[in-house]
């Protein structure tokens, strides 16, 4: 299994890269969680096979590379987000902002979770995180193997609860250490590695950086010399991990 991380920023692209969207290829499966700009780099990856999208929440930085999707030449894409996502969605993508989804020239449909969980069987679970706006996280079985998908979230027990024993817990790294905002929930990097740490995961793939905070992907590096944690991957874009 491959994970690729298109796009590792949050809130805006600068020259760190592209806002939030990290590409699973399992199998024969396309998962793509969140759809910032970095996911202008789908077609890159897969072509002419059905792709499953995740949207954790409706902040822009998670939805404002959707607007490219028509690009792409996939067999079909299927939506999946929180109870609303459809009308959500629907608000958003269409004229005069951009072509709706219903003009793709491949098949789209849109579900909500946890009302559509046995369309996608390989989503084990789906739970609410703390943050600004109402937000969800994912935990997947694919391939034998655990990902956990939680950004944007303060600390809270879903979060520990979707990572637990997880391979692999993708989460977010908004703050700079010892920053805490309770008015808007994100994870700094202490925060993060304590709760894979807490939820017993192998190993935790930071993205997500706010590009206000981590003006330089030195910045991001940094984080790896302050924290001991073996298993601890900064993501950049275009960087990938095979599990
Ligand atoms: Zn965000
Ligand atoms: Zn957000």
């Amino acid at each position: 299994m491959k994970v690729r991380f298109l796009g590792t920023n949050g809130w805006y692209d600068t020259q760190t890269g592209n806002t939030i969207c990290v590409l699973i290829e399992a199998g024969d499966l396309s998962i793509v969680l969140d759809a910032g700009n970095g996911i202008h780099k789908l077609d890159r990856y897969v072509k002419e096979k059905p792709a499953y999208l995740f949207l954790s929440h409706f902040h822009m930085d998670h939805i404002e590379g959707m607007h490219t999707m028509v690009k792409m030449r996939l067999e079909s894409l299927s939506i999946f987000g929180m109870d609303g996502t459809e009308r959500i969605l629907n608000d958003i993508l269409r004229r005069p902002y951009t072509v709706p989804l219903a003009e793709y020239p491949y098949p789209v449909t849109v579900g909500e979770l946890p009302r559509d969980m046995k369309k996608v069987p390989f989503v084990e679970n789906v739970l609410p995180l703390v943050h600004a706006s109402p937000c969800i996280g994912y935990r997947f079985r694919l391939e034998g193997k655990t990902v956990a998908y939680c950004t944007d979230t303060g600390v809270c027990d879903n979060l520990v609860t979707l990572a637990k024993d997880a391979d692999l817990l993708i989460t977010e790294c908004s703050e700079l250490s010892g920053r805490h905002s309770d008015g808007w929930p994100h994870l700094n990097p202490e925060d993060a590695v304590a709760v894979a740490q807490k939820a017993g995961a192998k190993r935790v793939a930071l993205v997500h950086f706010n590009a206000h905070l981590y003006k330089t992907l030195e910045s991001r590096e940094k984080i790896q010399e302050h924290l001991s944690f073996k298993g601890l991957t900064v993501a950049f874009d275009d960087s990938e991990i095979e599990l």
